[in-house]
């Protein structure tokens, strides 16, 4: 099966790895040299490591389809997925496996003869040193390599005859292999202290074997945090020959892989199967011991392996320049000039800069996101035109068409961008040896960044949704104000000609109308009038001044008083009624609107009376909070059902028809709408059939 990228005709493979860090470094040398001789691509899954992305589905999404082979194993050590899990993990892909480091049934591998290495360093114990009291530092019992290294240290200890099983430590779990150690001890570590000093080592024991580097080297600092010496009391050696096992003190003895030959012979091996031709289902590589001082040896220190020097001093300053400057930024398109511009001169050759196509970023376990934007981009130095905001393609094609059909192979890493669950997109890149350094900065900093982006822009669109919703508020309360108030003003004309057309039909029919046609006629005009009185009150509604009424220092009750005698005298003596005005405060406020307001209140408390009993009102000052005003209108009329206290304030809003008590709903309207824009509220108690409380709150000044 060819990969289905667009006219793309060499095959791709997926290798699937931790982290391109330098331990594992001379793998990724070895599949990259050879797939370069065999002329495949290679596209390097990692970052596997980081948990909380799940990436291993992420990678399952992204790799589907644009491999063609599939490189694994070194996966298994990220504790993610458990080892069975695993290989359905890859088999999921159907296409060709080789794994690396690790065995199952029928799945070609690339291993080693892990059990040479403990050989010979059982053999150089005895023989060269005179050690026979070895004890072994044993690994996770699942894990392929480490069962090899005990079984081996088992089978060479009986045939010297010297095995004692006190000697085996209890299972230890496998760390992470970029594992630092920390203040917090884990709890293989403790286990590993107690064991080692249930004895008195350099008598019960005079070796160490450690099932790998890191445990070689706690071990050491158990030893020695006992003040025992390595390797006078206790002689101690490693396993992988890791960069740690070069550094640490004394220089670790250790069994060296020949990783990058693994890596290498694993690209044969899928390129065997692709041409029909799998020679071996398993290919073994030597282990061999690599003699430094901790196993008491005083050899010069042997650097076997060919870990790259840091040659490319020259791009430090320019890098720190570039550190400095991703830092401080908060700008999607700054990040990608700046990664344009800087990013090819620290040799990183190809370069592409994937973000998902939504807002939101993707969380897992939703299904990743349909398409996904590339939004920068350059391949061997060339920058690709890419346009505002993106070049828009389906995520799982991985890079917009044609991209990848390069002349020369490409050997692409694809890293996951993300902050914590939340993830954004990826980056793919090319990048020549020296400047892989840079990467995890570049890497954990460019994550931070896009976050910090995220972050920013998301309050941006809040910020902007909020300023767009005010304004469309603000148009359309505009908009309609002015509707009603003009189409108020328009209905005025015809109606005044209804009605003096009406008049005048009157007088010239007087006396030849039939009392029903006379009728008619007295409805109509009756109407009319209604309806001329309904758009006054529409339009003192509308003009009620919006924001900021002046204000003036007013006397209520004397406000009250002249009602009482200018404008209500007639309706106070139709409805034989009473109105008591006690005390009322000083407050500043608009003395026309307020005026109106008292004339409202008080009109209605003596037209809703109850029949048969005169209505009686009542205008006073409750106890209110300090500077505020609580006045009360209480009359004894016929009440309001509690279901309508709010409903009354609309505009038109009546409970009664109009045969019974006249009015055109819009007096409490009114009231509400000048009480709210003094910065006050109004609002109603009462009892059907025993009387109403309309009360006003209202500020002092
Ligand atoms: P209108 O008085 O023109 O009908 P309002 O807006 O002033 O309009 O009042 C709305 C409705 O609230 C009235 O129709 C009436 O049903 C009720 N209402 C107002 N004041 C009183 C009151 N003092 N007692 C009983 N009901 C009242």
């Amino acid at each position: 099966v060819l990969a289905i990228i667009a006219g793309k005709m060499r095959r791709t493979l997926g290798v699937f790895t931790n982290s391109m860090d330098t331990n594992s470094d001379l793998l990724h040398e070895g599949i990259l040299t050879k797939a370069r001789e065999l002329d495949l691509d290679l596209l390097f899954f990692t970052e596997g490591m980081m948990q909380p992305v799940k990436s291993h589905i992420l990678y399952y999404d992204l790799a589907l389809g644009n491999i063609d082979g599939l490189i694994g194993g070194i996966f298994a050590r990220n504790n993610i997925l458990q080892r069975d899990d695993l290989l359905e993990f890859y088999r999921r892909f159907q296409v060709p496996i080789v794994t690396v480091n690790d065995r199952w049934n029928m799945v070609p591998s690339v291993i080693f003869d892990y059990r040479q290495g403990i050989r010979n360093t059982v053999t150089h114990f005895i023989r060269e040193h005179g050690l026979r009291r070895i004890l072994f530092v044993r690994g996770p019992e699942d894990q392929f390599d480490s069962e090899e290294c005990y079984q081996a240290y088992c089978d060479t200890m009986r045939e010297y005859g010297c095995y004692n099983p006190d000697l085996v430590s209890p299972a230890l779990e496998c760390l992470p292999h970029h594992y630092l150690p920390t203040k917090n001890q884990s709890k293989s570590e403790i286990v590993l202290r107690d064991y080692l000093l249930s004895f008195q080592p350099g008598r019960d024991f005079d070796a160490v074997i450690a099932v790998n580097d890191h445990w070689a080297i706690e071990a050491i600092n158990i030893l020695r945090s006992e003040n025992y010496r390595v390797p006078e009391d206790v002689a101690v050696t490693g396993y992988n020959d890791s960069t740690r096992a070069r550094i640490s003190q004394p220089a670790l003895t250790s069994v060296f892989l020949p990783f990058f030959e693994q890596g290498s012979a694993s690209v044969d091996l899928l390129k065997q199967w692709f041409d029909g031709d799998l020679s071996s289902l398993c290919i073994q590589l030597p282990s061999d011991l690599l003699i430094r001082h901790s196993c008491g040896c005083w050899k010069p220190l042997a650097f076997k392996s060919s870990v790259q020097n840091d040659q490319n001093t020259g791009n430090n300053e320019l890098f720190e320049m570039f550190q400095a400057a991703l830092k401080s930024i908060f700008d999607q398109t700054e990040l990608i000039e700046l990664l344009a511009e800087r990013l090819p001169l620290l040799g990183f050759d190809s370069f592409f800069l994937i973000l998902y196509d939504r807002l939101e970023p993707y969380i897992y376990p939703q299904s990743l996101p349909e398409y996904s934007k590339l939004v920068m981009g350059y391949m061997r130095q060339r920058r690709f035109e890419i346009p505002e905001g993106g070049l828009k393609f389906l995520t799982h094609e991985l890079l917009p068409d044609n991209l990848l059909n390069t002349e020369k192979p490409f050997a692409f890493i694809v890293a996951p961008l993300f902050f914590r669950e939340q993830q954004f997109g990826y980056i793919m890149f090319e990048t020549d040896s020296a400047a892989k350094k840079y990467y995890k900065f570049i890497y954990t900093q460019l994550n931070s960044s896009l976050w910090s982006i995220y972050l920013f822009e998301h309050q941006k669109r809040i910020e902007e949704s909020l300023i767009h919703q005010t304004y469309e508020l603000a148009y359309s309360n505009a908009e309609l104000r002015k509707l009603a108030y003009v189409s108020s003003h328009d209905l005025q004309e015809p109606l005044r000609k209804i009605i003096s057309f009406g008049d005048r039909l009157r007088q010239c029919s007087q006396g030849k109308l039939s009392p029903h046609e006379q009728q008619y006629l007295e409805r109509i005009q009756y109407s009319a009038m209604r309806m001329h009185i309904l758009i006054n009150d529409l339009l003192d509604y509308y003009r009620i001044r919006a924001k900021n009424p002046p204000k003036k220092e007013i006397n209520l009750s004397r406000i009250c008083h002249e009602l009482l005698e200018e404008d209500l005298e007639e309706e106070i003596n139709r409805t034989n009624g009473k109105v008591e005005i006690w005390p009322l405060p000083v407050i500043k406020a608009d003395p026309v609107q307020m005026r109106q307001v008292m004339f409202n209140l008080i009109s209605n408390a003596l037209k809703f009376h109850r029949e048969d009993v005169k209505p009686l009102v009542i205008i006073y000052a409750l106890s209110a909070a300090p500077g505020r005003a609580l006045i009360a209108v209480d009359d004894n009329g016929i009440g309001i059902n509690e279901a309508y206290y709010d409903k009354i304030f609309g505009v038109f809003e009546r409970l009664h028809n109009q045969n019974d008590y006249d009015g055109s709903g819009i007096g409490l309207a009114i009231c509400k709408k000048i009480i709210e824009q003094h910065g006050g509220r109004i609002f109603v108690d009462s009892k059907v059939g025993v009387g109403s409380k309309f009360m006003l709150d209202l500020p002092l000044c």
